[in-house]
């Protein structure tokens, strides 16, 4: 960094449990910290096992512009022409350019099954439910659950009969990933919340050179590892059960009361404390 930089914050946000409470899904409680990034024109993606209909719901309710990172890093959304921005991007879709990371959810469902077949288990995902079901089990709205039905890199899911250790590892023996998001288990491929987290970092940083990028991470849970990693620093909250992920380590860790005013309170903090200044 020269004297002549400034610098700014990056803000990489899980929603579930995170930005929005865990039970309710309202972001009730950040609302200040939310208007103070607007205000001081602070990005703030979102990164979530969400599938980009759902993000796209939200962030139209949260009135935000800025790219998004879908299904535990299955995708990279950005809006077109962002703020002038180079991307090389995968394609176009709709009024985003789309970086796809992700392994097609058609490959990760038969992988599950041949899973269940080798472990001789049994799972129930997304993919056997209908909108009603998920809206029982998640407590979301049954028009949201339906959003979260349109899935394309990642499966949810969990596992009804077998040892879940062997399923687990199998799955790692086909070359996927699993992760946790609180709720449920995911299948996912080589893509993460980090890979991507990592690769959206970079865009901004070679596309605005004249800034001194401190990017910052919030998260609850498993899934939110890789992207807590992948961050200069990281937040994690409280989970649905009202404690700290154990399995969430990261040198330098900061630690934050659960839902949205927990979330607001560390976001705050850290973008006066980094900046920007002005
Ligand atoms: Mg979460």
């Amino acid at each position: 960094m020269n004297n002549m930089s400034k610098n700014s914050c990056i803000i990489f946000s899980d929603l579930d449990g995170t930005l929005l409470c865990c039970d309710t899904y309202s972001f009730e409680g950040a609302t200040p910290a939310l208007e103070f990034l607007r205000k001081k024109n602070v990005p703030l993606v979102f990164c979530s096992s969400k599938t980009k209909a759902e993000i796209m719901h939200y962030r139209k309710k949260l009135n935000n512009y800025h790219p998004f990172i879908s299904e535990n890093g299955g995708a990279i959304f950005i809006p077109v022409g962002y703020k002038g921005f180079e991307v090389d991007y995968t394609r176009v879709e709709g009024d985003y350019w789309v970086i796809e990371l992700g392994t097609r959810r058609e490959v990760l469902l038969k992988a599950l099954e041949s899973v269940c077949a080798r472990t001789v288990s049994k799972t129930r995902g997304f993919s056997d439910m209908n909108a009603e079901e998920v809206a029982r089990l998640t407590g979301l709205p049954q028009e949201e659950a339906r959003l979260a039905l349109e899935r394309h890199y990642s499966e949810p899911f969990f596992i009804m009969e077998g040892d879940p250790g062997a399923v687990l590892r199998e799955i790692e023996n086909m070359g996927l990933q699993w992760t946790s998001g609180g709720r449920f288990l995911h299948v996912i491929g080589r893509s993460d919340k980090g890979r991507a987290v990592r690769l959206l970092s970079d865009i901004y940083k070679n596309n605005a050179r004249d800034i001194n990028w401190i990017t910052i991470g919030c998260g609850d849970s498993l899934n939110d590892l890789p992207m807590l990693k992948a961050v200069d620093k990281a937040v994690l909250l409280k989970n649905l059960r009202g404690v700290y992920d154990p399995g969430v380590r990261v040198p330098g860790l900061l630690y934050e009361e659960n839902g949205p005013a927990g979330w607001g309170e560390a976001v705050l903090r850290l973008i006066q404390q980094y900046g920007p200044t002005d």
